[in-house]
């Protein structure tokens, strides 16, 4: 099936106020230009290297999104375009896209990534430590925290998965009564995103769905 078909039913899926992000990790700039000439604009990536190669190669109008881990030396390479960072998880990592952003001259949008599967792998503030960060977000002048990422267990049991969701969804609401930046809620990929949606998921993280399975 052709991606623009297979955007298609999913977008169909979809509430209108859901934005679907693309993730086009590991694949190649031919089939990211199909997704784009279907209309598509909003495209995530993991490794800010290919990111920034991307970045570089494609039409400028691409909203490009850092979903993956970030290392700290290298949020230099994707401060003068990244529109969004959905995995940012440490004071330190904070401090420095704030950094970045400032020598770029720019607000950078992010999101604080949660941890709320039970593997330990999976990265992320843990619920107390998010209070806290929560607390120093308005000593960034040049970043704008505009809500909360989270990946649910990777596992057939729909029910853990939910209980995850509603949890994440529990707190973004609870910040988002006191912070009114706060309203993007990053949960959902292509094996989870009908009960992301379910459970109040505004962003969607879509790969394999879209693009095929990677190797
Ligand atoms: C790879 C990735 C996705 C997309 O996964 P699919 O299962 O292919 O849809 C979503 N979110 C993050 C953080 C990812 O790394």
């Amino acid at each position: 099936m052709k991606i623009e078909k297979k955007l298609k039913i999913i977008k169909s899926q979809l509430p209108e106020s859901v934005v679907l992000v693309a993730v086009s990790k590991t694949k190649p700039i031919e089939l990211i230009l199909e997704a784009y000439k279907s209309g598509h604009r909003v495209f995530g990536e993991n490794k800010i290297q290919e990111m920034v190669m991307k970045w570089e190669l494609l039409p400028k109008d691409i909203e490009w999104h850092m979903i993956g881990s970030v290392q700290r030396n290298k949020v230099k390479y994707m401060a003068p375009f990244v529109s969004l960072i959905h995995g940012v998880d440490s004071l330190k990592l904070l401090i420095e896209i704030n950094k970045q952003a400032k020598k770029n001259n720019r607000i950078i949008n992010c999101l604080l990534q949660v941890h709320i599967a039970k593997e330990d792998t999976k990265q992320g503030f843990n619920l107390s430590e998010l209070d806290l960060i929560f607390e120093k977000l308005n000593s960034f002048e040049n970043i704008l925290v505009k809500g909360l990422m989270g990946m649910a267990t990777f596992t057939s049991n729909a029910l853990l998965i939910d209980s995850e969701f509603k949890l994440l969804k529990s707190k973004f609401d609870l910040y988002k009564s006191n912070k009114k930046e706060f309203d993007i809620l990053s949960m959902g990929m292509s094996g989870d995103f009908k009960n992301a949606i379910v459970n109040g998921s505004t962003m969607i993280r879509i790969g394999s769905k879209i693009f095929g399975e990677r190797n």
